[in-house]
């Protein structure tokens, strides 16, 4: 069953359905607010064979239900190897069980690969065997190599016969502008607060509040890091945590996934310094600092740090390290 029914979607789809006029779109955003789903929706709608394409998709013609079970033979769906299996899985296609990792095996790759283009350009050669469309949707794009990305120019600026392309992107600024270039984007907002809690409501989490904010409102990743064990409890414990230079607090993360968390405290401090309310964290969850250089010289620090957090070479001692260095500035931010 297809599961990309989000319900803050419903007018960007149709919106984007009835503006097309590219024979490729890009959806673009802040992550962990559906453009995966968008795009496959679009994909879907486009492949239809109730209307002319430019509604949103049935759910129940022939080519809805292959659809929905992953079989479609017009669609294919381009994404790095490290993301396949747990992004069908959430869209409830088909996908293969990962192999466990193993030792001097290669990790799977986050980028998109040639190899991967190529086989999309032979999909995109072949005639559509319904007759609607064919259409490919890629995410996150910016995760196409050099390499693929130039592969990919020419198909898609012209685009043999019914093909279609959906992209999906976070991070537009990281694509090369030859694609951008070639694409009509689709702007894709942050969902209204109401609806997102509504759905996460849905999802078992009906105080989600906490959550939501502490993710700048991506309702997505809020689900994610509760299913991750995250509470709003343990949220809004990190910066007295902190301030106490308590290591565990962030212990269970990895170090990519820590730095992060300080970078939003480290905001909401520079905002607090300034007046103005917490936006990740509960105000009062957050001490009151007077000054803010110390904060803005340890953003910079953290920012160096995030740099080079993706091996680290002992993650406990780069987690503590870092939560000595936040102690002292929110130390020297305090006098
Ligand atoms: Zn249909």
């Amino acid at each position: 069953m297809l599961n990309a029914d989000l319900p803050w979607l419903q007018m960007p789809l149709a919106d984007a359905l009835a503006r097309a006029r590219s024979h490729a779109l890009l959806v673009q955003g802040p992550a962990g607010v559906g453009q995966l789903e968008l795009a496959v929706k679009l994909a879907q709608s486009w492949l239809c064979e109730a209307g002319d394409g430019a509604q949103p998709a049935c759910g129940l013609c022939a080519s809805c239900r292959l659809f929905a079970s992953g079989t479609h033979p017009d669609f294919q769906l381009l994404i790095p190897e490290a993301l396949d299996a747990s992004a069908r899985e959430s869209l409830g296609l088909p996908f293969e069980e990962p192999d466990a990792p193993k030792a001097g095996k290669a990790k799977p790759s986050r980028e998109i690969k040639v190899d991967a283009v190529r086989n999309l350009l032979a999909f995109a050669q072949a005639t559509s065997a319904r007759g609607r469309a064919k259409v490919a949707v890629i995410f996150p794009a910016e995760a196409l190599n050099g390499v693929a990305a130039n592969a990919l120019l020419k198909t898609l600026e012209e685009p043999a016969g019914l093909l279609r392309f959906a992209l999906a992107s976070h991070d537009s600024a990281g694509l090369l502008p030859t694609i951008r270039s070639r694409c009509q984007p689709v702007p894709l907002p942050l969902p209204e607060r109401n609806v997102a809690l509504g759905w996460l409501a849905g999802k078992g989490l009906p105080d989600a509040g906490g959550l939501l904010d502490a993710t700048g409102g991506r309702p997505q990743q809020a689900l994610e890091w509760a299913n991750a064990g995250l509470t709003d409890a343990a949220w809004q414990a990190i910066p007295k945590r902190v301030v106490r230079g308590e290591a565990a607090a962030l212990s269970d993360w990895a170090p990519p996934r820590a730095i992060d968390a300080l970078q939003r405290l480290c905001h909401d401090l520079v905002r607090r310094a300034h007046g103005q309310p917490g936006q990740f964290f509960a105000t009062a969850s957050l001490p009151s600092p007077r000054r803010a250089a110390p904060l803005l010289a340890w953003d910079a620090e953290l920012r160096r740090a995030a740099r080079h957090a993706e091996h680290p070479l002992n993650s406990g001692l780069l987690i503590e390290a870092l939560v000595a260095q936040a102690r002292s500035a929110i130390g020297a931010s305090a006098r």
